[in-house]
């Protein structure tokens, strides 16, 4: 009997929003992430960015 295990990757991500303009920016999760946590300012209108979303993707090997 042959018995393959596939190996899954979680690779957790977070997606910022800016309070302003609400432009949308997703990136990978870093330490410390919380929902509605202040992040850094806004690359276009320099508005503060939140986040607002954490999530996690699933790649399978
Ligand atoms: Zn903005």
């Amino acid at each position: 009997m042959i018995f393959s295990k596939k190996k899954e990757i979680v690779e957790p991500y977070s997606v910022e929003e800016c309070g302003s303009c609400k432009a949308i920016s997703k990136r990978k999760f870093k330490e410390g992430d919380y929902i509605f946590k202040s992040t850094d300012k806004c690359s276009s209108c320099n508005g503060q960015m939140l986040v607002v979303k954490v999530f996690g993707e699933v790649f399978k090997e």
